[in-house]
């Protein structure tokens, strides 16, 4: 099937929108302006939705500040009665949910397919931790004549922002614990995924969630700036890029207002020279080019052992030039198009950049080419890879977020010290990965990288383990007791006994 017939086959349930949710019901925009939703694979626009206002930021904040009074009240129990249905009802708009998310910015279908298990797997996890939210914690004095009971009460309504590349699940990593926590939100996601969410709330509704609890607005980072500013939000969680984090985290400083950053990353995946080239070959992909290439967590960086060094570079080219690229929408598609059109332009400035600064192409670098029928005007850029990538270059040093990797080298004739050195080497610390076949070795390397996680062998993420970044990668984390403790604030109440 071409693209345009496969497109006009789809019937998706919401394409130009006119409304947000706010206090339990959809309620009609009352602005005029509106942002488009582009399908990054043909370059259309197909939806559009509307600019919050003022007043319609107003409405939601109060219709979450009402809320949080009955609902902070319920214990953690009654609520994950509300958690494990919001996640039936999410895996039952499973096929909807991916279609439309996969229009939205270009993720293969066999990505966003995973997306409502996922989110639905998230629900289910935080609702297992309401025994330790509702369990009594007792303390007592080290002198021993009193005690303290140390209650944990929810932070209150929390502003959620999440980037495009993964649209359902980083508003899934912040809701499900500030549900459980007994918080009230607001969602705002990217303006390019906009859309896909709204499956979300419709669970959120179908599970009989109260009014005002859970609040939808679209807009722009203008009206993402009035979200983290409202007087009436007592804790932002974002997950974007570094700078808008920066600009963020200045303005809760202002406002002494608690807030979660998760942030960019530019992540090195060492190669131990004694790492086995099969399995390097089949964990790359997901490792290091995760949705072509749009994923924070993902090892672009690969530091190659000099002694092994032709060996890594034919292998990552090889399996880069073998992942199938195409419409995301074909099931066998590894890589769809970059998800806008500003995406392409920077993504493609680095490869230029890469080119001058004296890297060594070898595999592809330059728009793609003899695609199916249709897909002409997509953002298509070829899956890539530099050789002779030195620390100095912009591709080495900054987060490219698009489909290229590059290959660093390091001497091994006196261990791997250099390899451990070379990853720390950026100014981020999100993921990693330490290929090797002695695991004990592995975990010793794994421990000296300077980043919130590291694979050996494999990247994965456990919904119980706390994920998060160190330096320009963020402050604080998600998943886990600790990322449901960001939605709580603890108060210690002495008594003498
Ligand atoms: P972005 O440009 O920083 O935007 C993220 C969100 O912030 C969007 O909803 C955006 O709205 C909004 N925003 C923009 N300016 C704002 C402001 N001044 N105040 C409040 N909100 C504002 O990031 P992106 O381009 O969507 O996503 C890609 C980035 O996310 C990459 O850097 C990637 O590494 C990072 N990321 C990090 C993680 C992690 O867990 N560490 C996970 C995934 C992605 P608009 O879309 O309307 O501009
Ligand atoms: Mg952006």
């Amino acid at each position: 099937m071409n693209a345009a017939t496969r497109r006009a086959s789809l019937q998706l349930p919401y394409t130009h929108v006119d409304d947000f949710y706010i206090n339990g019901s959809w309620v009609k925009a009352e602005g005029t302006q509106r942002n488009p939703v582009v399908d990054p694979a043909v370059g259309q626009e197909w939806g559009s939705v509307p600019e919050a206002t003022a007043s319609e930021l107003d409405s939601a904040v109060g219709a979450a500040r009402t809320a949080l009074k009955s609902w902070s009240a319920l214990t953690g129990a009654e609520r994950t009665g509300y958690l494990l249905k919001i996640a039936t009802e999410i895996e039952s708009r499973s096929e909807a949910l991916a279609l439309t998310n996969t229009r939205e910015n270009g993720s293969p279908i066999s990505e966003t397919r995973g997306a409502a298990s996922n989110a639905a797997g998230i629900f289910r996890y935080f609702a297992t931790l309401a025994p330790w939210l509702d369990g009594e914690d007792i303390r007592p004095f080290p002198a021993g004549s009193a005690e303290s009971i140390v209650d944990k009460d929810p932070i209150g309504v929390c502003a959620l922002i999440a980037p495009w590349n993964f649209p359902i699940n980083l508003v899934v990593i912040k809701l499900a614990p500030a549900l459980l926590a007994g918080c009230t939100v607001i969602i705002k996601p990217a303006s390019p995924t906009p859309l896909s969410i709204r499956f979300i709330i419709e669970a959120i509704e179908a599970a009989g969630v109260p009014a005002g609890v859970v609040n939808l607005l679209t807009g722009s980072g203008r009206f993402g700036d009035a979200l983290v500013r409202h007087p009436g939000v007592d804790k932002v969680a974002f997950t974007g890029s570094t700078p808008v984090g920066k600009k963020i985290a200045a303005a809760c400083g202002e406002l002494l207002r608690p807030v979660t950053l998760e942030l960019g990353g530019k992540s090195s995946a060492i190669i131990l020279p004694d790492a086995d080239m099969s399995v390097l070959s089949t964990r790359l992909i997901r490792s290091c080019m995760r949705n072509t290439g749009q994923t924070c967590y993902i090892s672009t960086r690969i530091i190659a052992p000099s002694s092994r060094y032709a060996e890594v570079v034919q292998t990552v080219a090889s399996t880069i030039a073998a992942g199938r690229q195409g419409d995301p929408y074909d099931e066998e598609t590894v890589f769809g198009p970059v998800a806008s059109a500003s995406q392409y332009s920077t993504v493609m400035s680095y490869i230029d950049s890469a080119r001058e600064e004296g890297a060594r192409v070898v595999a592809g670098g330059t728009r793609s080419i003899s695609l199916s029928e249709g897909l002409e005007s997509g953002e298509f850029i070829q899956p890539t890879v530099f050789a002779d990538v030195t620390p100095d270059m912009r591709i080495s040093r900054e987060e490219i977020f698009g489909p290229v990797i590059s290959i660093l080298k390091y001497d091994d004739t006196n261990g791997v010290s250099e390899a451990i050195a070379l990853a720390n080497n950026t100014k981020f610390g999100l993921g990693g990965l330490v290929f090797g076949a002695d695991e004990e070795q592995a975990l010793e390397v794994a421990r000296q990288v300077d980043s919130g996680s590291v694979g050996i062998n494999f990247f994965g993420s456990n919904h119980s383990a706390p994920f998060g970044g160190r330096h320009e990668s963020g402050m604080g984390v998600e998943y886990g007791i600790e990322g449901l403790s960001a939605y709580l604030t603890y108060k210690s109440i002495h008594r003498t006994i």
